[in-house]
């Protein structure tokens, strides 16, 4: 096991930030922590560091099996990446690369000769060898990151830490930049935690995301399992848009109770209410009832920029809905604003009502 976190509590004055919180990252993997602001992300991502104590007998961090409540942040080899990490603007990127390197006490700090050839080879990973002599300002945005990164990788972390570390770039440049971490991480053998609000950052980066929302683990598991097995109704809106329907359960059925579905209603005494979820991608459209139950909606705006089509709709009953279709679905479908057109759930995620009426 790389790194454990166990039943971590964390507590500000009386407000808890982290709610007995545990979680296991294995040696070379890369875990997103995912959820709104204020979930407790960047506290997880400190007390892993050691730059913030849990509760006082609250649970244990360990490292590779070694409990390191006790150690020095320097002696935890973490290196860290911050959305705003501030690189040293009168130091060239060489020298900032360099900084961890000759900080070290004078037994351990490396050679002149080795610095360079150390630095240089950082760069080149993070793909900056040319730029070795410029300052910060010299740097885009996502220019600085690298350094920032090359910084954090100079003292041969076991473990990286990174919160929000493309926060603050545009969104291409976050696009190639996560999919160069991810390399990056594969080929030196890294273990990584990654904080981010951004879902689609989360599940295409990471080999398993942890959701939070107010300092609970709301689900862990892989993108696959997060995205199309979420546990909790937080999971299934956090990952993206859904359309929300009340329903009710009976055995493995769902009815959906909207009066405007064309549906035969059979909520009797023996069913159960439910809340039913469905993606965009999830709702099948067509011009004409084609014999399965559904519901009446029209074309209120059509997005087909893009590699889907997205129609929003308006349902009879007035709410609104969204659908995703290829574009050839579309193309052949013919649709324009105004029109009506029958939908149908594919597939749903359900939750049984907590308190039925
Ligand atoms: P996230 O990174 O998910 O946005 P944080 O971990 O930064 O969330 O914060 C979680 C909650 O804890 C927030 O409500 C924040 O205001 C609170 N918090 C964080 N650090 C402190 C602190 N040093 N003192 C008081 N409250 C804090
Ligand atoms: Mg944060």
């Amino acid at each position: 096991m790389g790194i454990e976190v166990r039943n971590i509590t964390k507590t500000f004055g009386t407000f808890a930030a982290l709610r007995d919180v545990s979680l296991g990252v294995a040696t070379g993997e890369l875990v997103a922590l995912l959820g709104p602001s204020g979930s407790g992300k960047t506290t997880l991502l400190r007390i892993i560091a050691g730059l913030e104590e849990p509760d006082p007998g609250s649970g244990a961090i360990l490292f590779h099996d070694e409990d390191v409540a006790r150690r020095r942040v320097s002696s935890r080899r973490v290196g860290f990446v911050f959305q705003h990490y501030a690189l040293f603007r009168q130091m060239t990127v060489f020298e900032n690369v360099a900084f961890g390197l000759r900080v070290r006490p004078k037994r351990l700090r490396p050679s002149r000769n080795l610095v360079k050839y150390k630095v240089l080879r950082l760069l080149k990973l993070v793909q900056l060898e040319s730029m070795a002599n410029r300052y910060p300002h010299q740097l885009s945005g996502g220019q600085r990151q690298r350094v920032a990164l090359a910084r954090a990788l100079a003292i041969e972390p076991k473990v990286l830490l990174l919160d929000e570390p493309f926060g603050a770039l545009d969104a291409r440049v976050r696009q190639e930049l996560r999919q160069w971490l991810r390399r990056l991480h594969d080929e030196i053998h890294l273990t990584s935690v990654f904080v981010t609000h951004d879902q689609d950052e989360a599940l295409e980066l990471a080999d398993r995301v942890l959701v939070m929302n107010e300092g609970r683990i709301e689900q862990i598991g892989t993108p696959d399992e997060v995205f199309h097995r979420p546990a909790t109704e937080f999971v299934v809106k956090f990952m993206g848009q859904v359309n929300f329907f009340h329903g009710r359960l009976e055995g493995d059925k769902v009815h959906f109770s909207t009066m405007a579905w064309d549906w035969p209603e059979h909520a009797g005494a023996s069913t159960q209410p439910a809340r039913v979820f469905v993606r965009p991608h999830e709702l099948d459209v067509d011009v004409e009832r084609n014999g399965q139950p559904s519901l009446q909606a029209v074309v209120t705006r059509i997005h087909s920029a893009g590699p889907n089509v997205r129609l929003e709709l308006r349902a009879a009953s007035g709410e609104p809905l969204c659908a995703e279709l290829t574009q050839e679905r579309f193309r052949s479908l013919n649709l324009s604003v105004g029109n009506t057109v029958y939908v149908t759930p594919r597939d749903v995620t359900v939750f049984a009502d907590e308190s039925p009426k």
